[in-house]
């Protein structure tokens, strides 16, 4: 069940836009398709909708390569935003969500539901050119998932939204997840990821450099930072093995290390020695996972 990337590689010419990506989104799962700029996520995006052919590998949905009877299970918003300008927001919205299967009652519906989640009622009669930029995305939105897509992709749905409407859109995305549909989202934004995610790809320059639940990515990786907040003076502790670099903050220190038994040791020596008002093991976020990976690629 679900969708499934297996393989999956575009060549350009000589460029390898896409190289041998594999990955798999179940319905209720939300699936983060993270990268650099030009790594790869829209071209791949654009072989799940059949805009563009795999060079090699397969795209399946619920076990069948995606013909246009399951593309209209699919709602997408593109990263190169298309909407009728001239045309009202009710009139393309019911006029999109009717092009994917949906009766002009059900839509309707569906747009008042909606309209007024988003917060953009009073756009309803307005041309789409008459609005702010954001709410136009937020209008895109909408087209995407006004006819309640099994599978949602969604390519850099949160730019250009402040942050209440990022918020709102977080919300909506989790309430669709909640009904069951597998939803495959990219985003630079490192923290919305972590936030929403089940499992996600880090891709540079179309290759996956990783692959996995947020938990076991974070575990994968050895740097740890130990929070101590403690009357015992650093200059005792800093002798300990294993400490790569301490950083003094003024209830105590922080310890970076790539040694996770580290924690304990610091705790006891501390704890004979003076009190201790916090102690805290951090895993690296994935900004730094992030950063570490992509940065290393274009070394
Ligand atoms: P961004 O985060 O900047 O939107 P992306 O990860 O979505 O980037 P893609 O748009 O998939 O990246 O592009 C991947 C690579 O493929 C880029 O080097 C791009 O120049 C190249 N590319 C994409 N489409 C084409 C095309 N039609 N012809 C030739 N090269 C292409």
């Amino acid at each position: 069940m679900g969708l499934r990337i297996e393989h999956v590689t575009k060549t350009f010419g000589a460029h390898r836009a896409v190289d041998g990506v594999s990955f798999a989104v179940e319905p209720g799962q939300l699936y983060g398709y993270l990268g650099a700029n030009g790594a790869g996520k829209t071209t791949t995006f654009r072989m799940i909708l059949g805009l563009l052919q795999p060079t090699e590998g397969t795209i399946t949905w619920n076990g069948r390569p995606i013909d246009d009877r399951a593309r209209k299970e699919i709602g997408y918003l593109p990263e190169e935003r298309g909407l009728y300008p001239k045309m009202t927001v009710e009139d393309q919205l019911i006029y999109f969500a009717q092009l994917r299967g949906m009766t002009k009652r059900g839509a309707k519906q569906s747009l008042a539901q909606w309209l007024e989640r988003f917060d953009i009622e009073s756009y309803r009669k307005k041309k789409v050119e008459e609005l702010s930029k954001g709410n136009q995305q937020k209008v895109q939105v909408l087209s995407a998932v006004l006819h309640e897509p099994e599978l949602l992709i969604l390519d850099e749905p949160f730019s250009g939204l402040d942050p209440v409407n990022v918020e709102l859109l977080k919300e909506a995305v989790r309430d669709i997840q909640k009904r069951g549909a597998a939803i495959v989202f990219s985003s630079h934004r490192m923290d919305h990821a972590e936030e929403l995610c089940d499992r996600l790809s880090i891709l540079t320059k179309g290759k996956q450099v990783v692959e996995g639940t947020l938990e076991s990515i974070q575990r994968a990786d050895p740097r740890r930072r130990i929070r101590l907040h403690t009357d015992v003076p650093v200059e005792r502790l800093e002798t300990i093995e294993g400490i790569e670099r301490i950083e003094r903050v003024p209830e105590g220190a922080i310890f970076h290390t790539m040694d996770e038994s580290l924690g304990q040791m610091l705790l006891r020596e501390a704890m004979k020695e003076g009190t201790v008002t916090h102690f805290e093991v951090e895993r690296a976020s994935l900004e730094q996972i992030f950063i570490e990976k992509v940065g290393e690629s274009h070394a």
